[in-house]
């Protein structure tokens, strides 16, 4: 259908049709499909992740910005499963055709593709609320996918980068942070919560190394649940070896442990390796160029367990994000 103004197909031709680049791209944007060849023997991993405004993201993020983080969410599903991005698609509705808007949110997301090697290989467009959906595929040899299942009582549970500024950044935007104190760190801040970066490298550094993987969206406490539940487990979680940016550490504890374990919009990684591999998930860590931190143990009790420094149970609602949720 079109979408006004030059069209749907002018505004495709303009946006979001490049000369693919990666070899394995057979047929790129313009006809029914795109064809892609994965590599000989290797397994497609698909995910789909939706951003609609208002919910996802705040009218003044900039359009750059909201392009590379609806690429970013998605290649974090691929990096959380140990998958080589291979491309993607993009499902956009538009409440009108505005250049700028577009010019923007392609050349974010066309940045992050291009650092991953990935072409934009298809999708629609529709008028509509504006709601950006794109699908990423990858591949990964049988077997190796880095599942939420696997954990087992014992190993030991990782986490990747810092967490909790995201939501800081949110509070921040709320007005529930006195801006004046953040002055520049309000920038970084975000960037934290609008320009996440997928831990792809990472995650294809722990196959074979961890026994399971999640990214973390909807805070650690809701995310390591679903781990928990798939794999049969339970936790406890040292709250004080969590992460943490120093314009966090320097909040009060109340809300660094509300950002840390309910925050949410991390975009890192959160695995379970056996104990006393610790020297092979730095090595990994430093292969991928992003710092690791131990932060808890998998144990038979189900459940999750949140305690400090000296084992000291420290209680809360950390429940995740949950859209439909009470
Ligand atoms: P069809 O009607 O067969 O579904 P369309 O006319 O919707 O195809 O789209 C024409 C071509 O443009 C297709 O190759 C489609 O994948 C691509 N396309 C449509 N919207 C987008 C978009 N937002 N980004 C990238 N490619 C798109
Ligand atoms: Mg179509």
């Amino acid at each position: 259908m079109s979408a006004g103004g030059g069209g749907e197909f002018g505004l495709i031709a303009r946006h979001f049709t490049r000369p693919a680049r990666s070899p394995r791209v057979v047929l790129g944007v313009g006809d029914d499909c795109a064809i892609v060849q994965p590599d000989p023997g290797q397994q497609l991993a698909i995910s789909s992740d939706m951003l609609v405004e208002g919910r996802h993201f705040l009218p003044t993020v900039p359009p750059e910005r909201l392009g590379h983080k609806a690429l970013a969410v998605n290649l974090s599903d691929l990096a959380a499963c140990g998958a080589e991005p291979l491309a993607c698609t993009l499902a956009l509705a538009l409440p009108r055709v505005d250049d700028d808007f577009l010019a923007g949110l392609a050349r974010g997301l066309w940045a992050l593709a291009e650092a991953h090697g990935i072409d934009l290989v298809g999708g629609d467009t529709t008028a509509g609320p504006l709601n950006i959906c794109i699908t990423v595929f990858g591949q990964v040899p049988p077997g190796q996918a880095l599942l939420r299942s696997g954990a087992r009582p014992g190993d030991e549970l990782w986490v990747s980068g810092t967490l909790g500024d995201a939501r800081l950044a949110l509070e921040a935007f709320r007005g529930q942070l006195p801006m004046a104190a953040l002055a520049a760190d309000f920038d970084r801040l975000r960037l934290a919560m609008e320009m996440p970066q997928p831990r792809v490298a990472l995650g294809l550094a722990l196959r074979g190394l961890a026994s399971s993987a999640i990214d973390l969206s909807d805070g650690l406490a809701g995310d390591l649940a679903h781990v928990l539940r798939r794999s049969g487990v339970g936790a406890t979680v040292d709250v004080d070896a969590l992460p943490r940016s120093a314009l966090l550490a320097a909040q009060p504890l109340a809300l660094q442990h509300q950002c840390l374990l309910s925050g949410g919009d991390d975009y890192e990684l959160l695995f379970t390796v056996a104990p006393g591999r610790h020297a092979e998930v730095h090595d990994a860590a430093r292969l991928a160029g992003v710092p690791v931190s131990c932060c808890g143990r998998i144990e038979t009790t189900p459940g999750l367990r949140v305690v400090d420094r000296h084992g000291q149970p420290v209680v809360g609602d950390w429940r995740g994000f949950d859209h439909f949720g009470a």
